[in-house]
């Protein structure tokens, strides 16, 4: 018998499904709030439940659809990454990373990614498929378990969409998730400390713009200029910075939100003294950060810049007035780049 993903329900069909059952229609709420607000996920801890409806439950239906097949702690900075297997088999990462200002989840979007980016694992199998609202959120609520109830005071504050996946590709599921975690009888967590970050899709980052929450755009640049982005990241030839960079504009001029730029700094490829030059020039005026993050070592051969690169790098930035700071990738010594655990455990359905 397949069971129903109590998750993927919003309010009115949880109702539907309790009076299907032959249950009041507050019964619904009840088990909203246990698993959107308080994170539960075992209907044992439902107590104001009775106990025949718990069984009912118990034998019909399931709270979330995924599997932890594996996860790997990093003893250094405590970040937790985690491989689920989702109910068709593919399988998606997600991590922990417990920060000095909060908890933060970094979800995965889609099983797989077809952007095909030079230097990440998670585009080598190509697209598998984009995942559902219910099991993005289900990633940040296993992790919220992890932290314990929220009411004993651990919560998950941060989530970024930064896991597998191009987040803008998925736009309607992840728009639908976004606001339900945001929901007061839900997580509750703040657009504020929301971060999405995107290869570069740019119509729907104007898209994103016109909905005017204020979360934080994060933008995998990588590269000052189309020559060296076409080859590092090939949705470039799609929207190149003659499009992109307006794109981010916008989002800055209609959120007042400050755009994030990733820059992921490869041994001499992009690390150049005239590319930092060039960085500086090409998001002159913007509401911009820039993030320098020496690229984590992966089975896709590009070594991360040397730590005298990096310091050079980011000192001709500052010296052009371009805020950036010189990020250390976190979870380092478990395989944290994205994407690397799932390939290394196949993306091959069960
Ligand atoms: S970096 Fe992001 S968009 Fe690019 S291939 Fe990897 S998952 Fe996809």
């Amino acid at each position: 018998m397949t069971r129903v993903d109590l998750i993927e329900m919003n309010p009115s069909e949880l109702e539907g499904f309790f009076r299907g059952m032959g249950e009041p229609a507050y019964r619904a709420w009840q088990v909203y709030r246990w698993i959107h607000g308080h994170g539960v996920l075992h209907f044992s801890e439902m107590t104001n439940l009775p106990k025949k409806v718990r069984s009912l439950l118990e034998s019909q239906t399931r709270i979330v659809s995924m599997d932890e097949i594996e996860r790997q702690v990093d003893q250094e900075d405590g970040a937790t990454k985690f491989l689920f297997r989702l109910r068709d088999g593919e399988t998606v990462e997600t991590v922990l990373l417990p920060q000095s200002y909060g908890n933060s989840v970094c979800v995965s979007t889609q099983a797989g990614c077809r952007m095909g980016c030079l230097f990440c694992v998670s585009t080598v199998g190509g697209l598998g498929r984009n995942l559902t609202p219910g099991e993005m959120e289900a990633q940040v609520l296993i992790a919220q378990s992890e932290l314990g109830r929220r009411e004993d005071g651990a919560r998950v504050s941060h989530v970024v969409l930064m896991g597998i996946g191009e987040p803008l590709e998925n736009y309607d599921n992840v728009l639908v998730f976004l606001k339900r975690i945001h929901e007061k009888d839900n997580l509750g967590i703040s657009y504020r400390n929301i971060t999405l970050s995107t290869c570069g899709l740019a119509p729907e980052i104007k898209r994103l713009a016109s909905e005017a929450l204020p979360i934080t755009l994060a933008v995998s640049l990588h590269a000052p200029n189309d020559e060296l982005r076409n080859r590092l990241m090939p949705v470039n030839k799609r929207y190149p910075l003659s499009e992109l960079l307006p794109a981010c504009r916008e989002y800055a001029e209609r959120t007042g939100r400050r755009v994030t730029f990733e820059y992921a700094l490869i041994n001499e490829v992009n690390d150049l003294p005239e590319h930092a030059r060039e960085l500086s020039r090409l998001v002159r005026g913007l509401l911009c950060h820039v993030n320098l993050i020496p690229l984590n070592p992966n089975e896709r051969g590009l070594e991360g810049s040397r730590p005298d690169r990096v310091k050079e790098f980011a000192r001709i930035l500052e010296n052009s007035g371009v805020n950036a700071t010189v990020r250390r990738s976190l979870g380092g010594n478990i395989e944290a780049a994205c994407g690397q655990l799932r390939r290394r455990n196949g993306r091959e359905k069960s």
